[in-house]
């Protein structure tokens, strides 16, 4: 029997309110399971991490990021944060900065978003993508992610990070993210600029879109819920059989399958025993970090898992998630909102599901990773630092915050 890979994973919950029981000890925990002993005295260590966009701030805090580049540099390496240009040079209005993070912040494609190296793919219409340039020259990979829902998979995570953050600004969003429309859900002959306005009339997302830019008709895939299974479709039912407009599965993994390539091609860069990837399920908002601003966490804080295996931490990291469920009091503001859920909770769907759609799984870019060889489903949860082991342990050297004690 293979053995099941190890997914290490510290709750938020604390056995005891006490510093041992902190998530950050946890942290450290896992980091020192996880064994960054292959880090190498000199090596680059590239801190994968979202920094934000605008004024969204509910990324991994700060505060953990300086615990990693810490324990980075106890190896003697040198670790640097990195993100897509525009969120590494406005980073200092949420927090992060190299005396904050404890490590420099470098654009991960260069300054101008053009230091890259061609990747081919040969996906969907997808011929290259061009991958970054500064990610690529680390000799170590920490793929530290914020989990949260995502528009255009339900899931933001391990591979998002890696697969849209990994490269630079038009293979993320022409390439990438333009993947959704190669599959026919229509007929493109038969569609008129007015006939697709009168779809998206009928939406209540207003997904089918005229583009005027490519003078075509198009889909905001991330907006489309698809009627969180309803029938018959709005859209569909506007079409009326004139272009053969349908909704589909397939039109929704493209994006998906094309993320895990995308991450594939990165990770295969790297050593395999330079690579860990830490998810933060903490703050876990409905989209994803670009969106550029706040919203309300709709998970309740879980906790962090940390593995080597991209794929398990992915399975873990997202029963975890769906074992936690959303949260009541926030789901019933969701009608008030820019978003919908679907009228039946009580139905068999992942939370993020509930929220983006049924074709929106978000198990969907671990399994195609999983079949490209990138890790395994089978995984073993190893929690560090558990509540109950917490509270078992010797709280008398508690030190409150009573006067100033400057330690
Ligand atoms: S399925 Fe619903 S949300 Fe999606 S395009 Fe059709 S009408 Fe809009």
């Amino acid at each position: 029997m293979t053995e099941k890979s190890k997914v290490y994973y510290g709750s938020v919950i604390a056995g005891q309110p006490e510093r041992f029981a902190n998530p950050s000890e946890k942290l450290d925990k896992i980091l020192e399971h996880l064994d960054l002993s292959t880090i190498e005295k000199k090596d680059k260590v590239a801190i994968k991490m979202h920094l934000g966009f605008n004024d969204g701030y509910q990324t991994v805090p700060v505060f953990f990021v300086r615990r990693i580049a810490k324990a980075i540099k106890e190896k003697g390496a040198f670790p640097f944060v990195t993100d897509n240009p525009t969120a590494v040079y406005n980073a200092a209005e949420r927090g992060y900065t190299s005396e904050t993070c404890g490590c420099p912040l470098i654009p991960i494609a260069g300054v101008k978003d053009g230091y890259t190296t061609k990747k081919e793919v040969g996906y969907k219409g997808v011929e290259d993508l061009d991958a970054a340039g500064v990610l690529l020259d680390a000799d170590v990979l920490i793929n530290l992610t914020h989990t949260k829902g995502h528009g255009s998979c339900g899931y933001g995570g391990a591979f998002k990070n890696i697969a849209l953050g990994g490269y630079s600004g038009p293979s993320r969003w022409h390439k990438i993210h333009g993947v959704v429309a190669f599959d026919s859900y229509f007929d493109k002959e038969k569609m008129t600029k007015e006939h697709i306005l009168k779809l998206r009339e009928a939406c209540p997302r207003d997904a089918p879109t005229w583009s005027e830019q490519r003078k075509e008709p198009t889909m905001a895939f991330y907006a489309c819920d698809q009627c969180h299974g309803a029938e018959p479709k709005p859209c569909e039912k506007a079409d009326d059989g004139l272009t053969g407009w349908k909704i589909q599965k397939d039109n929704f993994y493209a994006f998906q399958e094309l993320m895990a390539h995308a991450s594939k091609l990165i990770l295969d860069s790297f050593d395999k025993e330079k690579m860990f990837h830490l998810n933060f399920m903490m703050d876990i908002t409905p989209y994803c970090d670009c969106m550029g601003m706040g919203m309300p966490a709709v998970i309740p804080d879980i906790g962090i898992t940390g593995s080597r295996d991209i794929v398990a931490i992915e399975f873990a990291s997202l029963d975890l998630i769906g074992e936690a469920g959303l949260i009541e009091g926030v789901v019933k503001q969701i009608p008030h909102s820019y978003m919908r859920i679907n009228p039946d909770l009580t139905t068999d769907l992942h939370p993020f599901q509930l929220l983006h759609g049924p074709f929106k799984d978000p198990y969907k870019v671990a399994e195609f990773g999983e079949e490209m060889g990138l890790g395994s489903r089978e995984y073993e949860l190893i929690e560090v630092l558990s509540p109950k082991e917490t509270g078992e342990m010797d709280s008398s050297g508690h030190t409150y915050e009573g006067g100033a004690t400057f330690f």
